[in-house]
């Protein structure tokens, strides 16, 4: 046959994700850890992999791992899911809460991905925008309105917390009454709650209907492997169980997840760092005219700069990769720099504001 049958029509208004990942100097781009595991643990990470059966299925659910991570939270096994990193479970989310007749509630400009899986599951969308200028604030009364409307029953929403890529973290006590107001699905997305410092860990046991999301990519280095779990209660829990890919978390991620798990404390110092940079990075862009940055709670910071398609070019020109939102709905002007070693923040600022002075002269 020299032609195809048209795919699925909840395709056409879908263009594949992009990281917009090209070669450069210095990655700061995807909210990445700037510096890999260590060599004490890579060594660690060595031994673990050369024990694994290549020939044989993994451990469909990871128990090994489940069970390190269940008993570091003070959970049973049943209360934790392992997947193939964090975009595997907000899939799961969109397959299990989502599909014809559903209606997933988002708050953008948040992380693209949710969005998109709602589409692809033929999950109707309601929108309830953040704030925009100074912080992108979640609108919490629109938000607690949207969840209470009878007319349209929401059965899913995805607080990023912090939000990709405006950086600040939901309010604890707008979280708690949002849980209250509504029987949805809500998913807490702490893929950066290392960097916030703050969790909805505590109002897990008293809401049946949270769902904590956290990922191995951000601040424990292993973007590379792929591995994310949620906390949430067991009967949540089951249904994601239906949907999932029976053997997504292969046996080597297994194997490197147990032992990253393991030295987690070791990871202590780097994040505080990264925190401790993303401060001086922070005041280092309030300086450059120009510039405006909005506050972060997380491993990145993003601004408004005068021309940002152009600074975008500029920075790549030196090297520096670099997010471009510039064109991005709800982020108009603004690009987002991740948090990366001390010289690749000293580099970036330097020829961030070189930028902003040429366009001054
Ligand atoms: C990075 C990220 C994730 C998870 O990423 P994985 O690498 O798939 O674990 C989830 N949510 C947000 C907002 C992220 O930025």
């Amino acid at each position: 046959m020299d032609r195809v049958r048209e795919s699925a029509p909840q395709l056409a208004s879908i263009t594949p994700y992009d990281p917009k990942y090209i070669p450069a100097d210095a990655f700061m781009s995807a909210n990445e850890n700037p510096h890999d595991v260590s060599e004490d643990i890579r060594h660690e990470i060595e031994r673990a992999v050369r024990k694994v059966d290549l020939n044989r299925y993994p451990d469909p659910l990871a128990n090994e791992l489940r069970d390190m991570i269940a008993e570091a939270n003070g959970l049973e096994r049943d209360w934790v899911l392992v997947g193939n990193g964090g975009d595997e479970l907000l899939f799961d989310t969109a397959l299990a809460w989502g599909g014809p007749g559903r209606t997933f509630l988002n708050l953008p400009p948040t992380f693209s991905v949710y969005a998109a899986n709602a589409r692809l599951t033929n999950t109707a969308m309601v929108d309830v925008p953040r704030k925009g200028a100074p912080d992108f604030a979640i609108d919490e009364d629109a938000v607690l309105a949207a969840v209470s409307d009878p007319c349209n029953p929401v059965d899913f929403t995805i607080i990023a917390s912090p939000n990709n890529p405006t950086g600040l973290r939901a309010p604890h006590d707008f979280m708690e009454r949002l849980l209250a107001a509504t029987d949805a699905l809500v998913v807490a997305d702490e893929a950066y709650f290392e960097f916030s410092r703050m969790t909805s860990r505590p109002l897990l046991e008293a809401n049946r209907n949270l769902v904590l999301l956290r990922t191995f990519s951000k601040a424990f280095s292993l973007a590379g492997v792929r591995l994310g779990y949620i906390m949430a209660h067991p009967d949540v829990i089951k249904e994601y169980l239906k949907v999932r890919q029976p053997y997504s978390v292969d046996a080597v991620s297994q194997a490197i997840g147990c032992v990253v798990f393991e030295n987690r404390a070791k990871f202590e110092p780097g994040i505080r760092a990264i925190i401790d940079e993303r401060d001086r990075v922070m005041e280092g862009l309030k300086v450059i005219p120009g510039v405006r940055p909005f506050p972060s709670d997380s491993n990145w910071v993003l601004f408004q700069v005068e021309d940002a398609a152009h600074a975008w070019e500029y920075l790549y020109g030196k090297g520096i990769l670099v997010r471009d939102f510039s064109d991005a709905p709800l982020l108009e002007g603004t690009l987002r720099v991740t948090i990366g070693t001390s010289e690749q923040n000293d580099a970036f600022l330097a020829n961030l504001r070189d930028f902003c002075m040429r366009k001054r002269d």
